[in-house]
């Protein structure tokens, strides 16, 4: 189970990669994504607005709220109806692609947008924020993926933890596709275990006791429970202190080896993160130079993906504070 050295696939709205797929016949190109991201994902790209049909360019559509449904109309014609198109391409894209690790969505699209996108009144007054019909029709016919939209990527710990999140999603993948066993499923949370526990301390509990007695169970039926509390319980980034609190506990492994200076060095640092003053890549990369100075005895502590989430080379947590 370790890092793969090939690239995880992740879906993609098209204009994010600079193609001039919009309304307006423009592009949304984000460089972090085609810059950065695409030394490590395989980016399976979709326009859905296109995909159904429509032109570039062609008439804007918004989202309205008619009745108690909302629906993706044409914003100089109400006649024309796209929802359903959207949400079938949505379930199309989600079946054609089951091996998909993530997907990254354009904001503010009434197709792609994911967190806020403006609805609407049938008289043109905005009454509330939704998500885009393609990626509403994506995450209910793949609730475990992890979906992002572009412009939150530029915040640290959401940038983080999407990330974090589609490389668990990809280990998880591949633990499956070489049929889930009661070994392989210890494996894979006893791996985990601190990742989990700096997000969600209940969580972490309760999926200990469910991988604590897997005998006579329905290993498929139990890996699709553990999955779907995993992601649940990984998609809100970790606080400061529980992040502290982890740092502790993987201290403690080292009790028998660090000296009192090196012990206070780490406090410190641990500490320093806590106020903010240093970001969390420092005391996570002292806690790995003490755990790698010993590594036969540390293969557990060294084994956790709490401190090894990724690829090191994205520098992600050098921006967490
Ligand atoms: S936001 Fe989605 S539908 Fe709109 S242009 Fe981009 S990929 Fe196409």
């Amino acid at each position: 189970m370790s890092e793969p050295n090939y690239k995880v696939p992740v879906g993609i709205s098209r204009c994010l990669l600079g193609d001039p797929v919009r309304y307006n016949g423009d592009h949304k190109h984000n460089r972090f994504c085609t810059g950065v991201l695409s030394d490590y994902f395989e980016f399976v790209s979709t326009c859905p607005e296109v995909e159904i049909g429509m032109s570039v360019p062609r008439k804007p559509i918004r989202l309205v709220q008619l009745d108690d449904q909302t629906r993706a109309l044409a914003t100089d014609d109400p006649h024309q109806d796209f929802t359903t198109a959207l949400e079938q391409r949505g379930a199309e894209y989600a079946d054609a692609h089951p091996r998909l690790c993530g997907f990254i969505a354009t904001p503010n699209s009434p197709s792609c947008g994911t967190f806020g996108v403006k609805l609407y009144l049938p008289n043109g007054h905005p009454v509330n924020k939704t998500s885009g019909r393609f990626t509403a029709s994506l995450r209910a016919n793949n609730p475990l993926l992890p979906v992002e939209e572009a412009g939150r990527l530029n915040d640290a710990g959401l940038r983080e933890n999407f990330i974090m999140r589609v490389f668990t999603y990809h280990r998880w993948l591949n633990l499956r596709a070489d049929g889930l066993t009661a070994k392989g499923l210890v494996n894979f949370h006893s791996r985990h275990k601190y990742l989990l526990m700096a997000h969600n301390y209940k969580a972490y509990r309760e999926l200990g006791r469910l991988v604590a007695d897997l005998s006579g169970n329905d290993m498929d039926a139990l890996g699709d429970q553990y999955i779907s509390q995993l992601m649940q319980a990984l998609s809100a980034p970790p606080e400061r202190g529980t992040h502290c609190n982890v740092m502790q506990h993987l201290m403690g492994y080292l009790k028998q080896q660090i000296d009192q200076q090196d012990k206070q060095e780490l406090l410190r640092s641990i500490e320093d993160y806590r106020g903010g003053v240093v970001p969390l890549i420092v005391p996570i990369a002292l806690l790995k130079h003490h755990f790698q100075r010993n590594r036969q005895r540390h293969q557990y502590a060294l084994q956790q993906f709490y401190l090894s989430p990724y690829p090191h080379q994205l520098g992600l947590r050098s921006h967490i504070h």
